[in-house]
């Protein structure tokens, strides 16, 4: 598969918590990923939201 070519640019907005997780700065897969889970990712949440990483749509119409 070829690089992201925003990845670093990604990863300076990115604000997951989540360690080691593959997707980090490669928002097309990150995005898919929780869509298919019927979430959001780390980024739609406020930074201590994120922190509790509950990526559900339930959590972000609790907290935004
Ligand atoms: S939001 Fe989810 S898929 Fe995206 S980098 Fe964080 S843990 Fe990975």
């Amino acid at each position: 598969m070829k690089a992201c070519p925003n990845k670093e640019r990604n990863l300076s907005y990115c604000n997951c918590s989540y360690p080691g997780c593959p997707r980090k700065g490669i928002c097309c897969e990150c995005m898919h990923y929780h869509r298919q889970h019927g979430e959001l990712p780390a980024c739609y949440f406020p930074n201590d939201a994120e922190k509790t990483w509950d990526r559900s749509i339930e959590h972000f119409k609790r907290v935004v």
